[in-house]
């Protein structure tokens, strides 16, 4: 058995303290409005483009599109560092982290050059259109469709998207389509790029649980979508929506670091609390499922540089994060007892790890595909 040394080479231990420097020095004092509100938004993106300004937006990337060329290992690390220094959360996820893996494997040169450096420098922001009044879980079940406009080189799209998180503030969505109705539910769909200021385009803004704003409506009456604006091939699109899904149940979206920031917390507020054994114990136990979780995310980055892609093995990483984050929320809110009413950074992340098990897929949704495509257990 070859030994796994999981501690930081030199050069990434120089990466994590240039980083973590930079953060240090720059990372608002006081925390940002939330992100879903239009005020807090806003502010949101004047802090992203600092980060694009100094090259941290997106520390992966290629550096014609801003980026460092940094590995998988340093961005986890900066990830690390990020949520360690109290940044504030990423308003522009839904394209760096789900759209972007998308783009650079999937796109054309011209979609990568044309798409990525405005999405880096948070010009153009981007929200994810999936789900339908008719069409969650069972994601097949969309209605929105395509029908081809030969003479204008297009595709002109028609139908209802919902629960668009921040489609509200954002500029562009990413979605499918059916573009042709007599194929099977899979086949047949077609990935679009929909810019949202196109003629055609309504976004209606709801509020949420929280009271924030950031979910919308968006309808399409007839919007025109030139062919530059297809993403992976006419009917390939589930395919390419597998894609991203993969990478906002696996590993983009919910880096370690955010949990191993939180556990970091919980025990300095458990420190601070006089709290039983019992209490104590689930501090313990959510500080050490965040390392475990850090653990399982590295052994799955060794995996993916030795050549494997995750698959449906993403659906597990779902699962974790998704039900930590709640387990992280909700040891705090017993620790602080009736203060948790007034403690607005728990209170409003316990409010959102809730949804946790739902967006993304919900969790029974991924308790069936780890069943059935990771244990190969027969079909319920
Ligand atoms: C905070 C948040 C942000 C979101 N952001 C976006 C976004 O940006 N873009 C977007 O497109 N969508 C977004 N969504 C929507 C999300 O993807 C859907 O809510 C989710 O896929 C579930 O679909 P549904 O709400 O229609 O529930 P349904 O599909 O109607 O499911 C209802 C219940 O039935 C269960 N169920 C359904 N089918 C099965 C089955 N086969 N086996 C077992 N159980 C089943 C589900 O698990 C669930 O508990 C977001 C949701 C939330 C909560």
């Amino acid at each position: 058995m070859t030994a796994v040394d999981l501690r930081d080479t030199e050069e990434e231990a120089g990466f994590r303290a240039q980083a973590r420097e930079w953060l240090r020095a720059n990372v608002p004092d006081r925390p940002l409005p939330s992100g879903d509100t239009r005020e807090g938004f806003a502010r949101h993106l004047e802090w992203e483009r600092r980060l694009y300004d100094e090259r941290w937006a997106v520390v992966s990337w290629p550096r014609e599109y801003g980026g460092r060329e940094a590995s998988l290992w340093e961005w986890l690390a900066f990830e690390e560092e990020y949520y360690a220094a109290g940044a504030p959360q990423r308003v522009t996820q839904n394209g760096i982290f789900l759209l972007a893996p998308t783009v650079f494997e999937f796109g054309t040169p011209e979609q990568r050059d044309r798409i990525l450096p405005r999405m880096a420098a948070a010009e153009d922001l981007w929200c994810q259109g999936w789900s339908e009044p008719g069409a969650g879980s069972d994601l097949a079940a969309i209605t929105s469709k395509a029908v081809r406009d030969e003479r204008a080189g297009g595709w002109r799209l028609s139908g209802q998207k919902t629960w668009t998180t921040r489609g509200a503030f954002c500029t562009h969505l990413f979605g499918l389509f059916r573009t042709d109705p007599a194929a099977g539910r899979h086949r047949g769909l077609t990935y679009f790029l929909v810019p949202l200021d196109a003629p055609g385009v309504t976004v209606r803004g709801f509020g949420r649980l929280d009271g924030d704003e950031g979910f919308a409506e968006v309808f399409l009456a007839d919007v025109f979508v030139p062919d530059s604006d297809v993403l992976g091939g006419v009917d390939e699109g589930w395919r390419v929506a597998m894609a991203t899904t993969g990478s906002e149940r696996g590993l983009t979206l919910r880096s370690p670091g955010r949990f191993l920031a939180a556990a970091d917390r919980l025990v300095e507020l458990a420190r601070s609390r006089c709290a039983g054994p019992r209490l104590r114990e689930r501090v313990v136990r959510s500080w050490m499922d965040a390392q475990a979780y850090q653990l399982f995310t590295q052994h799955q980055v060794s995996g993916m540089l030795a050549g494997d892609q995750p698959g449906a093995r993403s659906s597990l990483n779902k699962l974790f994060w998704s039900e930590l984050d709640i387990e992280l929320h909700e040891t705090a809110r017993d620790l602080l007892g009736p203060e948790s009413e007034v403690d607005d950074a728990w209170s409003r992340g316990f409010l959102f790890s809730l949804a946790g098990p739902i967006y993304a897929g919900t969790n029974e949704i991924q308790r069936n595909i780890v069943a059935e495509r990771v244990l190969g257990l027969p079909r319920a």
